[in-house]
């Protein structure tokens, strides 16, 4: 029997815990690093939920990725007994002459993706709590659910301890860097800790770790607001979350416990992340102006005043496609980085890839088109 591959991941969050957990299923030796504990909220998780949807950012190359996602949380939910989806449908509400709307329906068409057009009549009498504009179009994709981001997380990572892999909570790696004779060392400030091959996970620390990515990663501030609704039967019809392209660019999940809705805002509003170790958590009151616009013109049947604020960051990528796969010169390193806010539905399907990687050195999965390599290179 061969000995089985030594792999570090370094920085299990979102990423990280997946590709453990993957790892340690396939019976590689496993070591993740982390600089906090599965399932804190000081980077690009947290706050309760995540939307996973059938049809991504609408580009087609992206289905056969969530149809992997899709299986594999299936799975994680049985291996674990967690649960950490609910099938509660996703609606993408705008324009229904806008390109983005209208690729939207021509995908989910074409992909035969489980959906269901409503006109404004139709999202009047099923989900009385939005508003759609004249000319407006909803499009309900029945695979949409709401994700528990931060028991999504606990559960791969523990996951991936009972399969044997190791993690070092509260550690800091401070260099990834190739090794003389071949694999990788991993320098924390316990010592070096020498591996076949890593996995660099690092979310908005992306920068910090390895500042020299062949393409730009611009982390952002990002805010969550959560309201309390007026009218009793805001839940009611199965509260699926929710997107918005126009006239506000914005997103929303019911709460798990039913009592209040969390609301975001699209990039243009995110200011820039200079060191991810000084996020500025406090959101000051001009900040909450959007928020309130838009519950007025949308969903007035939110109260405007929020009952929490919590602030994330994540990283953004040029054409919005994360980098996935090796470093550029680098056969024994394997990134996965700047998901653009769209990227924990797809996590378990990026830990079967990022695995795939670092004990094949390829994938079969179709990613030719988020490679590291800097756009337009060969
Ligand atoms: C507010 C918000 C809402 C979102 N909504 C959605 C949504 O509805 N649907 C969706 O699919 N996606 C959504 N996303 C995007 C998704 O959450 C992210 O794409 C995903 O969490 C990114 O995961 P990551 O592993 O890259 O980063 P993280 O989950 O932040 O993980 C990075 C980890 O690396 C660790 N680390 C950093 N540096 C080091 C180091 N040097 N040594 C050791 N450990 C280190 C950190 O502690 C952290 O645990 C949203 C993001 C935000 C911020």
């Amino acid at each position: 029997m061969s000995t089985p591959k030594r792999v570090a991941v370094i920085g299990v969050g979102t990423m990280g815990s997946q590709t453990m957990w993957r790892l340690a299923a396939r019976g590689a030796e496993v070591i993740g690093y982390d600089r906090y504990a599965p399932g804190h909220d000081r980077g690009a998780a947290g706050g309760e939920t995540r939307i996973f949807r059938a049809a991504h950012l609408g580009e087609p190359g992206y289905i056969p990725l969530l149809r992997l996602a899709d299986r594999l949380w299936d799975r994680l939910q049985r291996e674990t007994g967690c649960p950490l989806r609910r099938r509660s449908g996703c609606l993408v509400m705008g324009e229904a002459t806008a390109p983005s709307m209208r690729l939207l329906l021509s995908s989910s068409a074409t992909h035969r993706l489980d959906h269901e057009v409503l006109d404004r009549e139709d999202l009047a009498r099923r989900y009385p709590q939005h508003r759609l504009p004249e000319g407006h179009t909803a499009v309900l994709d029945r695979m949409g659910a709401i994700i528990r981001p931060e028991a999504s997380i606990q559960a791969a990572a523990g996951r991936a301890e009972q399969l044997g892999a190791r993690l070092h909570r509260y550690t800091t790696v401070r260099d990834v860097a190739p090794a003389a004779g071949g694999g990788v060392d991993i320098v924390t400030d316990h010592g070096t800790d020498h591996v076949d091959a890593a996995v660099v996970t690092v979310g908005p620390w992306i920068n910090t770790l390895l500042p020299d990515l062949p393409r730009t990663v611009d982390v952002r501030r990002l805010i969550s607001s959560w309201h309390i609704p007026t009218r009793h039967d805001w839940f009611a019809g199965g509260a699926p979350a929710f997107v918005r392209s126009t006239p506000h660019d914005c997103y929303g999940l019911p709460s798990p416990d039913g009592i209040s809705v969390k609301l975001g805002l699209s990039l243009a509003r995110y200011l820039p992340v200079p060191d991810p170790e000084r996020l500025d958590r406090t959101v000051r009151p001009e900040e909450l102006d959007l928020f309130r616009e838009l519950i007025a013109e949308l969903m007035p049947d939110l109260n405007p005043d929020p009952i929490r604020l919590s602030v994330y960051m994540e990283g953004y990528t040029e054409n919005g496609n994360p980098l996935v796969g090796h470093l550029p010169g680098e056969d024994d390193i394997v990134v996965m980085a700047g998901f653009s806010g769209s990227g924990f539905k797809l996590s378990p399907a990026m830990g079967e890839i990022a695995a795939d990687f670092a004990l094949d050195g390829v994938t079969e999965h179709p990613v030719d088109f988020l490679a590291p390599a800097a756009v337009g290179a060969v």
